[in-house]
C-alpha cells in the first residue's frame, strides 16, 4: 500500500508547489482538464473536459448519458490533470530535451448539482470561465437543456502543481559541443474570429470576443 501522500511530487520535488495561489492560478489560466477514473470493472479512463473553478471545486458538465458524468458523479475517487505548455527546451544532448510547463494534478470526489436554478447559475459561470462576459451575451439554458445536462461539483481534496521553467540543464561535459541549445517559448493566442455560416445578419462581434483580441 502506498504510504506517501498521493499528491507529493517525488520526481524533482523542487518543482512541486502546493499553495492555493499557484494551483488556482494554473487552473484559472487553462480550461481543459484530463479527468481520470476507473469504472466498476476497474477499467481506467482519461477523458478531456472543459471545467470551471470556484474556490476548491471544479465544475464539469456533460450529457446525462456521459459515462464520465455518471461514473464520477457516483462519488468514486477521481483525479484530473491540467497542463499549460510554455516552451520547448532544446538541450545539446537528447537526454536533456524537455518542456517548460505548469501543470496541476487534483484528487477528489464529485457530486451532481441537481437544483435547476443553481445548475443554471453555475452553467452561466461555466460559460464565463471559457470567455469572460460571454454568459450575459448568450441565451441561458432552458428547462429541457438543463434536464439534458449533467453538472458535477468536483471537490478538490488534494492538489499539486509542478512547474518547469528556464533553460536546458546540459551536462558540463557537453558545454563545448557545437550544438545550439536554448528555449523556444510557446504562446497561445486567439486568431481573427470567424462568424458562423448561419450567423444572424448585422450582429457585430461582441465585446467579450473583442476583448480577447486587444
Ligand atoms: C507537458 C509535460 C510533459 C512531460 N513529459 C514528460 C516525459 O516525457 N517524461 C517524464 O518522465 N515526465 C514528463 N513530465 C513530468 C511528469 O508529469 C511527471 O512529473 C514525471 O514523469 C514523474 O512521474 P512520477 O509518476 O514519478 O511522479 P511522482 O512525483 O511520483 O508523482 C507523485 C505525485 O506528484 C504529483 N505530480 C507528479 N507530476 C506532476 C505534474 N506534472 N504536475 C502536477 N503534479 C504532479 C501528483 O500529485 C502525483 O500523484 C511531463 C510533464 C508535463 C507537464
Amino acid at each position: 500500500m502506498r504510504t506517501k501522500a498521493r499528491n507529493k511530487v517525488e520526481r524533482i520535488p523542487k518543482r512541486g508547489h502546493y499553495d492555493a495561489p499557484t494551483i488556482h492560478g494554473i487552473l484559472d489560466s487553462a480550461c481543459i482538464a484530463h479527468v481520470s477514473f476507473a469504472d466498476a470493472g476497474g477499467q481506467p479512463f482519461v477523458i478531456p473536459m472543459l471545467y470551471a473553478r470556484e474556490g476548491e471545486c471544479l465544475y464539469l458538465h456533460g450529457s446525462i448519458a456521459s459515462r464520465l458524468m455518471k461514473t464520477v458523479g457516483s462519488g468514486i475517487a477521481a483525479c484530473a490533470c491540467v497542463t499549460l505548455v510554455d516552451g520547448l527546451v532544446l538541450a545539446r544532448s537528447h537526454f536533456h530535451h524537455s518542456m517548460n510547463y505548469r501543470s496541476v494534478v487534483v484528487f477528489g470526489t464529485a457530486e451532481p448539482v441537481t437544483d435547476a436554478s443553481e445548475k443554471a447559475a453555475i452553467l452561466a459561470r461555466f460559460v464565463d470561465a471559457i470567455l469572460p462576459g460571454r454568459a450575459a451575451e448568450a441565451r441561458a439554458a432552458d428547462r429541457n437543456e438543463l434536464k439534458a445536462t449533467s453538472l458535477l461539483r468536483f471537490h478538490i481534496e488534494q492538489a499539486s502543481a509542478k512547474i518547469r521553467s528556464g533553460g536546458p540543464k546540459d551536462d558540463p561535459a557537453d558545454a563545448t559541443l557545437p550544438i545550439w541549445s536554448g528555449v523556444v517559448p510557446i504562446a497561445q493566442r486567439h486568431a481573427e474570429p470567424i462568424a458562423a455560416e448561419d450567423a444572424t445578419p448585422g450582429v457585430p462581434v461582441p465585446a467579450s470576443v473583442l476583448r480577447l483580441l486587444d
